[in-house]
């Protein structure tokens, strides 16, 4: 999008009224406004879907599937549409084909173990790329080594790209999975998904994709996609924590084992034998987190109400300000500097830590990551242990941004 076209669709965003639905961006921490760039981590959250919560737990609290009074029946309704706003809000063709988790996390152990786990023996390949999040990278490490499989890692360049022509040699007969992250959360890349679901489609190989980045900050559409599976994460898109999904195909879905047994999985249990709902019941053993599919369906509406168009080019207009402003602040390095970048900055300065800078720049009021965001390879591939995150959502704004920017001079100053 041109940066006119980005003025236009921001312009459509009201901030002033975005913000006054996040109660808890009204606060000062340290005397300052709070200043919160730590989106990727976690997202403060809308008075709907603190409402829709506290709903649940006033009007409307009782388990789901199980109960025959009018309570379960509406709890039950409510769970069962907020399936339907997931799959909604996915483009899926489906609500069957989206199962409820705890978080991305749990979607890729579950995709482990139930789809790959049976199809996977010695010999065979998983593939990831180097800019993996942990939760991407060690469930696949696990299962790897149980079935004697190896974990091959599809490389990146220097700007923060996948080198798409290695990803195609990496494919191959032997190849179960490949797992790639839609953005990523330590350097912004935005992966090429599409393309990449074709060059393994072309060779029978399924894809994951991790969009735990992505369902904030961009329209994602997993038929367009055409990928075989979809995680995300509920408190990263101004939803409750403990909660997320997992799009899967249904013909995926439907071939599945179990991931974990218990009630509400099951047709029939004796001792002599069980049989197993359907998907995706069959992959939500126990009680779910009832009000947490309801305060991410309320999230998701909430999203959508915002215009995920007027989103985007908002976020886009703050990281190119911020990517520029702090890149004319002495020592500084942008880690990932990639073709397509979302809503994230992940930096470094020259001989000060990032965790003197994190802890500076809180002094100021202003929250951002430091650390490895739990993607030590990545960080490996740039030679640093460590950057300095900040990370956009829809309420963030340009005098937000001119407060980093100066924390970050004051970091200059006090650290020499
Ligand atoms: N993938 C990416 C790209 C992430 O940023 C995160 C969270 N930082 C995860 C996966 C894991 O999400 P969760 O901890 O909510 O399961």
């Amino acid at each position: 999008m041109s940066s006119g076209a980005a003025a236009t669709a921001a312009a459509r965003l009201d901030l002033e009224r975005v913000r006054a639905e996040f109660p808890a961006l009204r606060q000062e921490v340290h005397g300052r406004p709070l200043v919160y760039l730590d989106n990727a981590a976690t997202t403060q959250k809308p008075r709907a879907v603190i409402d829709a919560v506290r709903g649940f737990y006033e009007r409307d609290c009782a388990n789901v599937h199980r109960g025959v009074h009018v309570l379960s029946q509406r709890a039950t309704v409510a769970f069962e549409q907020a399936r339907t706003a997931v799959k909604a809000h996915l483009g899926a063709a489906d609500s069957r084909e989206i199962v409820f988790t705890r978080g991305a996390t749990e979607a890729v152990n579950l995709v482990a173990a139930s789809f790959v786990r049976p199809r996977l023996g010695h010999g065979d390949e998983v593939l990831v790329s180097h800019m993996e999040h942990h939760s991407n990278i060690v469930p696949w490490q696990l299962l790897c080594a149980e079935r004697g499989a190896t974990l091959k890692v599809i490389p990146i360049d220097d700007r923060g790209d996948i080198i798409l022509e290695e990803y195609e040699r990496l494919l191959s007969e032997r190849t179960k999975i490949v797992g790639v992250v839609h953005i990523s959360n330590a350097l912004g890349t935005v992966n090429p998904i599409a393309e990449m679901v074709a060059a393994a489609h072309a060779r029978g190989v399924p894809v994951l994709v991790d969009g735990a980045q992505a369902v904030p900050h961009a329209a994602v559409d997993v038929r367009a996609l055409g990928c075989d599976f979809y995680v995300f994460s509920g408190h990263k898109v101004y939803g409750p924590s403990g909660i997320g999904a997992l799009y899967g195909r249904r013909e995926h879905l439907l071939e599945m084992v179990p991931y974990q047994g218990g009630g509400d999985m099951i047709l029939s249990v004796s001792f002599a034998g069980t049989t197993y709902q359907e998907p995706p019941h069959r992959f939500e053993a126990g009680t779910p987190n009832i009000e947490g599919a309801i305060g991410l369906a309320a999230a998701l509406r909430f999203l959508q109400g915002l215009g995920l168009e007027a989103v985007a080019a908002h976020e886009a207009e703050l990281l190119a300000d911020a990517t520029a402003a702090v890149l004319e602040i002495p020592g500084v390095r942008l880690i990932g500097n990639a073709r397509r970048r979302a809503a994230v900055l992940s930096f470094v300065m020259d001989g000060i830590h990032p965790h003197d800078i994190g802890t500076i720049l809180d002094t100021e009021g202003v929250a951002v990551r430091a650390g490895h965001h739990c993607a030590q390879p990545v960080m490996a591939r740039y030679g640093v242990s460590a950057t300095v995150r900040a990370s956009f959502g829809a309420y963030n704004t340009a005098a937000e941004i001119e407060a980093l920017v100066r924390g970050l001079h004051r970091v200059r100053e006090v650290m020499g």
